[in-house]
């Protein structure tokens, strides 16, 4: 079958090249100069700058406070909780000259801050009335991939970090589950993307944490993305750092500290959730462009529709629906209908000068309906509202129906093969790492998470018949 030169290569065909040509051809990111680091053009940094407005509104209503810290980090600082070190040492950059000199101490660039905060959370608590402490930066870290995929792993990538200090472990597992909650809404609601909440196995936990939780989404390949985690840190890095407090009886006690982070990763999500062979499809709320308008007409009449076409989009933008024109020259419509299709643009209206006579323009939306219909232009604020609104809601249903018949109960070891195969399973675990390393060297599949809703239920492992280890099923799927 031939190929338009701008179009990609079907999904079912390469899922893999479908996606790094459309990041590209979508005008999203490009590849920067020093391996595995990426470039974020305006069009894909307007979508993080969306996503990022919307969380960091959420992050301030649950009462933290925005800081920033420096980028730079002693060397030793890392090396003072064992398992932090050890978890991160494999993906470290490291400064070791400046100024023309070797430095003293080397210093790393930030992989995450649990480290940097966490000294200059011991200055500032001192007593039960410094707590709970809750900050939250925003910031780029860098881990030194092997492999990088633009969004999903990359050298340096943009995210936030929340930090927080509490004084018992009820208060931060309670923390921890909140920005889990706020992580899951985020995904529903903003990224159309239905994730599953669940806890880590141990295997798969953040390096110096007592509890990882993640939210999981299933992408368009039947594979899962981890989209963003929170963590329980126990008492490990107050330890480490010394982060105390004198507690109402004027007995000095250690704090218990959370974690949690959400990336540009989740943008990789937003593509591999809804994106089909004609490109990009992006949920409304994070669209840079809403609706885009084309105003079709030539010689004499062009003056008139662009006239009225800049009058509509004047009364969308009041209506606070973010639209654009097309009113480039020399490109037909038929260029532009397929570049606003690749790049995922929701809703596109036509309007030519028999549309304005009528008091009408052709709406076209990137899915679900087929063919344009005819809406007025009195009344198209209202309709172009209601309308985003119902394809939001589309994206996010076509999304769960997606996952919902890409996943099986499976009881026997062919069951879970097969299903791991093109999705994810529930399967009873025994909870032994060697056999989640067996399931993964045969399957490719890794324990996702054990989900907070599952059901109570008694059994055997599917792999290896030892008794279960968690009272519930766990979900296995291959993961990026
Ligand atoms: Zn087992």
């Amino acid at each position: 079958m031939a190929r338009d030169e701008r179009g990609v290569t079907p999904q079912s065909e390469d899922f893999s090249s479908w996606y790094n040509e459309v990041v590209t051809k979508a005008q999203l990111v490009e590849r920067g100069p020093a391996r595995g680091t990426m470039v974020i053009r305006p069009y894909g940094y307007r979508i993080w700058e969306l996503l990022q407005a919307d969380l960091d509104g959420r992050i301030k209503d649950t009462g933290h406070e925005n800081a920033y810290f420096p980028m730079l980090i002693p060397e030793s600082y890392l090396k003072r909780e064992a398992e932090h070190v050890e978890g991160f040492a494999p993906e470290l950059a490291v400064v070791t000259h400046a100024g023309g000199k070797e430095l003293d101490e080397p210093l790393v660039l930030r992989p995450t801050s649990e480290t940097v905060i966490g000294e200059m959370m011991a200055k500032w608590v001192t007593s039960y009335r410094d707590l709970p402490l809750l900050l939250n930066q925003w910031a780029n870290v860098v881990r030194w991939e092997m492999r990088t995929r633009l969004f999903l792993r990359t050298t340096e990538f943009l995210w936030q970090e929340g930090h927080t200090a509490h004084a018992d472990e009820a208060e931060a597992m309670e923390e921890t589950l909140r920005m889990l909650d706020v992580y899951e809404r985020v995904s529903r609601e903003m990224a159309a993307i239905p994730v599953v909440p669940g806890e880590k196995t141990p295997g798969e936990r953040f390096a110096g944490a007592v509890k990882t939780f993640t939210v999981e989404g299933m992408m368009r390949d039947g594979k899962a993305l981890q989209s963003g985690t929170t963590h329980y840190l126990g008492t490990n890095f107050a330890k480490a750092f010394t982060i105390q407090f004198s507690n109402d009886a004027g007995r000095l006690e250690l704090c218990h500290t959370t974690s949690w982070g959400m990336s540009t990763r989740l943008v990789g999500g937003v593509i591999m959730t809804h994106g089909d062979d004609k490109g990009l499809v992006l949920p409304p709320k994070l669209a840079p462009h809403q609706v885009v308008i084309v105003p079709i007409a030539r010689g004499e009449q062009a003056q008139a529709v662009l006239d009225a076409v800049r009058e509509l989009a004047a009364r969308l933008k009041t209506a606070g629906i973010r639209v654009h024109i097309d009113d480039r020259p020399q490109l037909s419509p038929g260029f532009k209908f397929n570049e606003w299709e690749m790049r995922g643009v929701p809703m596109r209206l036509e309007i030519g000068p028999r549309d304005l006579a009528a008091g009408t323009a052709l709406l076209a939306k990137r899915l679900g309906d087929e063919g344009k219909t005819a809406i007025a232009l009195d009344t198209a604020p209202q309709t172009l509202l209601a309308a985003l609104d119902d394809f939001q809601a589309f994206l996010l249903q076509r999304a769960i129906d997606f996952r919902e018949s890409h996943t099986a109960t499976t009881n026997t070891w062919q069951e879970f093969t097969a299903a791991v195969a093109t999705g994810w399973a529930r399967a009873l675990h025994c909870g032994r790492p060697e056999c989640e390393d067996e399931i993964k060297s045969e399957t490719a599949a890794t324990p996702r998470c054990i989900p907070l809703d599952a059901a109570a239920e008694a059994g055997t492992c599917v792999r290896c018949d030892a008794p279960s280890a968690y009272g519930k099923r766990v979900l296995f799927g291959r993961a990026y």
